[in-house]
């Protein structure tokens, strides 16, 4: 039997409530005898810094890049408001990412009929979406050099950031993003900006040579960003891939995550580049909300998030396909029952707890 090992960084705040929930289901899928999964566990964040003054140790490090998959919680909190810079809460998440070479970040936007109600838009635009929305996230304007503010001769003040992609790095994310194509509806949608920034030009054209020569079974689309998120808006059921530079999917899946209703509901994958000898991608799945200081300790977070995630991780680093479909099917039998934690519960309905929405998801599991 195949087994994977797994890192379980829980994190700060709800972190370590949802976490338990995830810990059922990963035993729930071991029991069954699908694979086998090891985990240990581990502090990042906060509760890190507080253990030993960095918010993720270098033992944790090397954990993380031995694993074939980190599922991480979220970090965070009012406690760590003061702590210096480099070793806050959230340097824990961008080291992980930056070591670990995570440049393509998977957020599903996926809209389940039971909760259609809780959109932002009309049921009708929303019923039965599914896109997928792969970010950059290693490279663009949130990392290429220059990046500075200076002072000129005249007092005033510059500011630069630049917007810096190479070829091999517009390459990856392409490949990226069409092979989930071809999982799924085999519809590729890349979004930037073409009329006015020269690295939307390249992006434009390695996009297109990518899909021609070697996913001519893919349908490509272009579209500008702007006319990308007003179409999200507009009739976003039109969309299979979206794939997208780091600031427009920054931007592009926040406006798709509002589609959904809550954001305890919604997954990411985060993956490297696949290993040359075992073709295996190191990968960092977690929910796509933070560690939620206002509800911590009260038991009633939404696990769902993070138990999806999990699912991803089933799907993109273990190849368990029917798996991943079996617990997406799970936690809409549970939604479609009328279960429902208090992020989506409808005024004057009774709440359940984070528990009671993991012990429901086992159930719906065993039938
Ligand atoms: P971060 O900066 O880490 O993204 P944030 O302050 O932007 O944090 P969250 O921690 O995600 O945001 O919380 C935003 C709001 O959504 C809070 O009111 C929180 O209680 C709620 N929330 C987030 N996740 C969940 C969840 N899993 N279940 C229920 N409510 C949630
Ligand atoms: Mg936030």
């Amino acid at each position: 039997m195949t087994s994977f090992n797994l890192l379980l960084l829980p994190g700060d705040g709800i972190g370590t409530e949802i976490m338990a929930e995830v810990k059922r289901v990963i035993d729930w899928f071991g029991a069954r005898g699908v694979a086998s999964f090891e985990y240990e566990h581990d502090l990042v964040g906060g509760s890190a810094y507080d253990a030993h003054g960095k918010a993720v140790s270098e033992a944790t490090m090397a954990k993380a890049l031995a694993a074939d998959a980190v599922i991480f919680g979220a970090v965070g909190g009012p406690k760590w408001d003061g702590v210096p810079y480099d070793v806050r809460p959230e340097a824990a998440l961008l080291r992980l990412r930056k070591d670990l070479a995570l440049f393509a970040n998977l957020r599903p936007a996926i809209c389940y009929p039971a909760l259609a109600e809780a959109s932002s838009l009309k049921r009708e635009l929303v019923e039965g979406l599914d896109i997928l929305i792969v970010r950059e996230l290693t490279g663009g304007v949130y990392f290429g050099e220059p990046k500075e503010i200076v002072t000129l001769e005249n007092g005033q003040k510059r500011a630069v950031d630049t917007q810096l992609y190479t070829s091999p790095e517009i390459e990856r994310i392409a490949r990226v993003a069409f092979e989930l194509a071809r999982t799924r509806g085999k519809r590729v949608a890349s979004a930037e900006k073409r009329n006015v920034m020269k690295s939307g030009v390249l992006w434009n054209q390695i996009v297109t040579r990518i899909g021609k020569e070697e996913y001519a079974d893919v349908a490509l689309e272009h579209v500008l960003a702007d006319n990308c998120a007003m179409q999200l808006v507009r009739r976003p059921k039109q969309y299979d891939v979206i794939v997208t530079d780091n600031l427009f999917g920054d931007i592009l899946s926040d406006v798709a995550a509002m589609l959904t209703g809550s954001l305890g509901m919604l997954p990411s994958a985060s993956l490297g580049a696949p290993d040359a000898a075992t073709g295996r991608r190191k990968a960092l799945y977690e929910p796509v909300h933070g560690s939620a200081p206002d509800i911590a300790g009260k038991g009633i977070a939404n696990p769902i998030a993070m138990i999806a995630s999990f699912g991803m991780a089933l799907r993109y680093s273990f190849g368990l396909v029917a798996e991943a479909d079996l617990l997406d099917r799970a936690i809409a039998g549970v939604l479609g029952k009328g279960l429902r934690t208090a992020d989506i519960a409808a005024a004057g309905t009774s709440p359940c707890s984070t528990s009671q929405m993991g012990d429901a998801i086992i159930a719906e599991l065993d039938l």
